[in-house]
């Protein structure tokens, strides 16, 4: 399957899922646009690094995800949008009655509002050109819920929602929007925690992959980010055409429990 010819705009794909995203999105042809809030050479080079692994246009292009018009302005800088996939996000974890109002106001606007915004700048394209794919990373946590994790939690289940307005709206066109709910993945982020945690709990890696991390994962083995891409890149193929609204668990039975 080819994704040639088509745009993907990612959003926070400077690590982690995002540049997993990014990266099997453009080994299956797509041009495509990174970004994080950052413009740092490495930002930059990471882009240029994707364009040569994969002989695509890639670029970064900075823009914060927690601002509205920024969200907008990436879409239109980005001159074109076939796929988008809103991925930036951000965690913090408090109990409700202790959880500070700016983190609650941060996770929301970076992990809902902003797929909001691009949604809207990103559709008139997808118009334009007779067919578009939305593609939500939203989380397990879009579905189920954990103590502490209440912004989080709210903007997750909030951009599941929005997934299938959208799906609804764009019903009939050539377009379609769904969410993809990781479990946990094995990020840099979470690798870096686990030698603090074998330390704190002295427990061997594989105790505390097992026992502390994925005690929710019935596979008992991280998502990757490559699988991830892998199902991005499925919902742009036309396979699936026609699925639409809905959400696609990929945290090893984690939901089923
Ligand atoms: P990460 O920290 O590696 O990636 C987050 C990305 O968002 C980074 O590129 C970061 O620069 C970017 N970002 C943060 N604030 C931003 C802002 N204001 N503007 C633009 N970009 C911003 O983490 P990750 O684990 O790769 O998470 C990516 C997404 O996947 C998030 O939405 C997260 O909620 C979701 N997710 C992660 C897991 C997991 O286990 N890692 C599980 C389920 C869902």
């Amino acid at each position: 399957m080819s994704l040639k010819g088509k745009t993907a705009i990612i959003t926070g794909s400077n690590s982690g899922i995002g540049l997993g995203v990014a990266r099997e999105l453009a080994r299956a042809g797509a041009d495509v646009v990174l970004n994080s809030f950052t413009n740092r050479d490495e930002d930059h080079a990471l882009a240029a690094s994707i364009a040569e692994e994969f002989g695509v246009t890639a670029r970064y292009i900075q823009a914060d995800m927690s601002k509205g018009d920024a969200c907008r302005d990436l879409v239109k800088d980005a001159g074109g949008c076939d796929i988008l996939v809103n991925n930036a996000g951000i965690q913090h974890v408090a109990p409700i009655d202790e959880f500070p109002v700016e983190k609650w106001d941060a996770i929301i606007a970076i992990n809902m509002n902003s797929a909001f915004h691009t949604t809207a700048a990103a559709l008139p394209y997808m118009r334009e050109r007779g067919w578009g794919r939305v593609v939500n990373i939203a989380s397990a946590h879009g579905l189920t819920a954990s103590p502490f994790k209440s912004a989080y939690i709210a903007a997750k289940h909030g951009v599941v929602g929005m997934t299938k307005t959208v799906a609804l709206e764009t019903a009939q066109e050539a377009i379609t929007a769904n969410a993809i709910c990781p479990g946990y993945v094995l990020t840099p982020l979470v690798e870096a925690q686990i030698p603090d945690t074998m330390r704190e709990y002295n427990m061997s890696r594989e105790d505390v992959v097992k026992n502390v991390m994925l005690t929710r994962q019935p596979s008992k083995e991280f998502a990757t980010v490559e699988q991830i891409g892998g199902t991005t890149v499925f919902l742009c193929s036309a396979a699936a055409d026609q699925i639409t609204g809905t959400t696609i668990s990929v945290d090893g039975g984690w939901t089923a429990l």
